[in-house]
């Protein structure tokens, strides 16, 4: 059988390949004489996976989406505060070269504009790197999102540093407000550089997999930059990526997304899937015309906006059954899929309601894939009340999905690889784990 992805995806390009409107972006003459009949899509899970149709492996250069993985770099190397003092993350509203800085302290109003941008380019690396250091950093950094190492299309470069009046305009006005404190024709000369990474669609979709995948990249397995850094880049991309079209896209597309005048087109679907498109000719925002039409088709057809998320907490609770009698008697929780805060609360309502008169009670998350923070300690505390209600508490946990499953404080967790062993006649081998005992590996 053939995978129904590709096909769907040939599908989808040949129905927007007929137009042909808008132009290639005319301020940079390399990018204005670029072949706009360019087209490309391509999907990569968070698992590895890649899927693509069209003009996957043809080179674009990078633009306006290396602003959110530099983002993410000087977040990394510098921490959030320092950045914060410097770029702010409240969307501007206009468009992406608009010299518009915060009344008062003068600060790009987010990453993703141009003079955001390029202070953001600044902050990559650690201080006092000259501007060639700074330049391999962030090279190095979009490396190893992509998985392979890019390099810079220096005719690129040079067409765009002939024109560059503007963004050099920006980078003297945050000196004279002291945001940058380096040559301000150096910062632009290495944000222009930045700009000019030359990548396919198959590379922005890896790197855009690397944002879904909280950091890691799905084939190098590296992790670029952690999970906190990807959060903060997503709440950016999902406000500030689209410019002047941001609101219209958070709503209609629902996708953090990042678009680049070289007509890419990038969207991270968190815990799902990097997507990447490429079509060069651009409308007036500077955002691929067939681009932000396919993100809307990807949307409307799959359901990837992520506001729209299934209801994971009713199907929290697989079972919950009682086996054996009298003093023998278990009361079985079995729990299933993805635990977070909703569905934690939902099994702690289940055992209020249930109100357990057995004289064991068996949590059985062998079926639960993942569990966060808070889910945990809610689980680890509804453990802990059961045992000072007189219950003896079990934890069927196979795969060590609780790790160190300590209740504290008077709870009382038996840990088992399987159900059989407590309602089994193999129940009496179980293993004691109090909250003095480790867990696991004991
Ligand atoms: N290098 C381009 C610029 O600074 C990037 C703009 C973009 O892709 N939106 O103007």
């Amino acid at each position: 059988m053939r995978s129904v992805i590709p096909d769907y995806l040939d599908e989808v390009l040949a129905d927007v390949r007929a137009d042909v409107s808008g132009e290639t972006a005319g301020y940079i003459p390399e990018l204005a004489a670029a072949d706009p009949h360019r087209l490309a899509a391509v999907f990569a899970t968070v698992d590895g996976e890649v899927y693509g149709s069209g003009d996957v492996d043809v080179e674009l250069t990078i633009q306006s989406i290396s602003k959110p993985f530099t983002y993410a770099l000087a977040l990394a190397d510098r921490g959030v505060d320092p950045v914060l003092a410097k770029v702010g993350v409240e969307p501007s509203g206009e468009a992406f070269n608009q010299i518009s800085l915060e009344r008062g302290t003068g600060r790009p109003l987010n990453p993703m504009i141009n003079a955001g941008a390029i202070t953001t380019h600044a902050l990559a690396g650690p201080e006092h790197l000259d501007a060639a250091e700074r330049v391999e950093r962030v090279l190095a950094g979009l490396s190893a999102f992509a998985g392979r190492r890019l390099r810079v299309d220096e005719v690129v470069h040079a067409s765009e540093m002939t024109h560059a009046h503007r963004n050099l305009a920006i980078a003297h006005m945050l000196r004279s407000h002291g945001i940058i404190t380096e040559d301000p024709v150096d910062v632009v000369d290495g944000y222009t550089r930045q700009c000019s990474v030359l990548v396919t669609a198959r590379d922005l979709a890896m790197m855009a997999a690397t944002l879904a995948n909280r950091g890691v990249n799905p084939l190098t397995n590296e992790q670029v930059v952690d999970h906190a850094v990807v959060r903060q880049v997503l709440s950016v991309m999902a406000t500030c990526g689209m410019y002047d079209a941001a609101g219209d896209w958070a709503t209609h597309v629902g996708i953090p997304a990042k678009s680049g005048v070289a007509g890419g087109l990038i969207g991270a679907l968190p815990g799902q899937l990097g997507i990447a498109t490429f079509s060069p000719r651009l409308d007036v925002h500077g955002n691929s015309v067939r681009g932000v039409s396919l993100f809307e088709r990807f949307t409307s057809d799959m359901g990837l906006h992520v506001m729209e998320v299934p209801p994971t907490t009713r199907a929290v609770v697989r079972c919950a059954k009682v086996r054996g009698v009298g003093d023998d008697a278990t009361w079985v929780l079995r729990l299933q899929g993805g635990i977070r805060f909703a569905g934690a609360e939902r099994v702690v309502r289940e055992v209020l309601e249930t109100a357990p008169v057995e004289p064991r009670v068996v949590l059985d998350v062998s079926l639960v894939h993942s569990i966060d923070d808070v889910a945990r300690r809610m689980l680890l505390e509804v453990a802990r009340r059961l045992t000072l209600d007189g219950h003896e508490v079990y934890l069927v946990d196979p795969e060590a999905i609780i790790p160190e499953p300590d209740p504290g404080d008077g709870g009382r967790l038996t840990v088992v690889d399987e159900l059989e062993q407590v309602v089994g006649s193999r129940h009496g081998a179980a293993e004691h784990r109090g909250a003095s005992t480790s867990a696991r590996n004991a």
